[in-house]
């Protein structure tokens, strides 16, 4: 997934192998396993060479010394960067995967338990309370997921490996940097297999730019059970890309009869007045909220969901460019302040099951001994297989698709 306006494939993929299912260990122990370093003598090269060019940019040898001592290559990090999962899901399937119900309950919980640190980092950068505590949800599911992979193995791994190495060198120099300041040690220097860290997921050259020492113990810890410096460096990061207090995200709204969604996308631009000239109007009623330039959003079709958005919206999509990842923090910020699951209808998809009926059948694929997994009604790998299965044991034509037929077995 791309990230800050450069490819990272970080947090954004953690959160979203992680999903639907109730918080855990920030990784499956077989997962975690998989991440094991594996002696490379080119990679020892690779190091040794990279060594001297640390120490121009002024990183001690002790530093080094400490940092490298239990690093090494991780060829399933290699793998990650390779493989990285579609991008292209519909908002639906994004919204079951990082804002599923258990989840928002979750996280409201999550939320009140840190209140005075979010109300106190509010005051602070005028980033609301909901919209920290929304990146923290869909970064890590409140904490829960920070990753477990040595930040110095993976960024010296993609470093080495080169398909983006510029990018995670830089990543790496910065990483010994947090090392060399004393933010934090080697052994807790942890993230994601794309050296994504800590409860809201910065990479080190992100984390150089923007994080601060909310608590002021000295250290920006980001890593720690404590989420505090972490949130209030994505709140200074979201100030520093151009938040405005007083300004919300967006909100969804409803269509007009016969309205012409020609004029939708994020290129298209015009006063909050001129929307309500339009006829468009909040999906549950009330007057529109200033929300200045705004544009509107109509990623599932004229007949779905639509969403006004603001300048603010664009802010959050510094975090990540994906409008998806955009509307999931928004939509989850205000559920987490209460707020209730969205008006619009996302009807049936190209199989012409509603999200209901894909999870009905997934489950009725479980109960059958055929395993599609959390049945969430996204269907991956899993429940495609699962259907291929179901049909070769029946003697079906295996298509590994769903549909109504299909259904109606169940
Ligand atoms: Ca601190």
């Amino acid at each position: 997934m791309d990230r800050r306006g450069f490819t990272l494939g970080a947090a954004g993929l953690v959160a979203l192998s992680a999903c639907g299912a109730a918080p855990r260990a920030p990784l499956p122990a077989a997962q975690a396993s998989a991440f094991r370093t594996q002696p490379n003598a080119a990679y020892d090269a690779w190091v040794a060479a990279f060594r001297g060019r640390a120490a121009s940019q002024g990183i001690g040898a002790a530093t080094l010394d400490a940092a490298f001592r239990d690093a090494g290559f991780i060829p399933e990090v290699v793998e990650r960067d390779r493989n990285q999962a579609e991008f292209n899901r519909s908002l639906e399937d994004y919204l079951a995967l990082v804002a599923p119900e258990e989840k928002i309950a979750y996280g409201r919980g999550a939320v009140a338990r840190r209140a005075s640190t979010l109300t106190a980092i509010e005051a602070r950068y005028g980033v609301p309370a909901r919209i920290i505590g929304a990146v923290w949800g869909v970064e890590s599911y409140f904490g829960t997921r920070r990753g477990e992979i040595p930040v110095v193995s993976a960024t010296s791994t993609l470093a080495f490996d080169g398909r983006r190495g510029r990018f995670f060198e830089a990543n790496l120099v910065e990483a010994l940097r947090i090392l060399q300041r004393g933010d934090t040690t080697p052994s807790q220097l942890r993230g994601s297999w794309a050296g994504a860290m800590g409860h809201t997921q910065f990479i080190p050259t992100t984390y150089a730019l923007h994080a601060v020492d909310f608590d002021g113990d000295g250290r920006r810890d980001v890593w720690s059970d404590d989420p505090g410096d972490a949130l209030a460096s994505t709140a200074n990061f979201l100030r520093e890309n151009g938040w405005r207090p007083g300004l919300p995200w967006g909100v969804e709204v409803r269509l007009p009869a016969g309205f012409d969604t020609r004029g939708t996308g994020r290129g298209n631009r015009r006063s909050t007045a001129t929307w309500r000239s339009l006829g468009v109007a909040p999906a549950r009623g009330g007057a529109l909220p200033e929300l200045g330039d705004a544009a509107l959003l109509t990623p599932s079709g004229a007949s779905g969901p639509a969403f006004l958005v603001s300048r603010n919206f664009d802010t959050i999509l510094r975090y990540n460019p994906s409008e998806n990842y955009g509307l999931g923090v928004g939509i989850l910020s205000d559920r987490l302040a209460g707020g209730g699951p969205l008006v619009g209808d996302f009807g049936a998809d190209a199989t012409g099951l509603r999200q209901e009926q894909r999870r009905a059948l997934q489950a009725g694929l479980n109960r059958a001994g055929f395993d599609a997994g959390t049945p969430d009604g996204v269907i991956g790998d899993r429940t495609r297989e699962a259907i291929a299965a179901f049909q070769r044991a029946r003697g079906l034509p295996v298509t590994g698709v769903p549909s109504l037929e299909l259904l109606a077995r169940f």
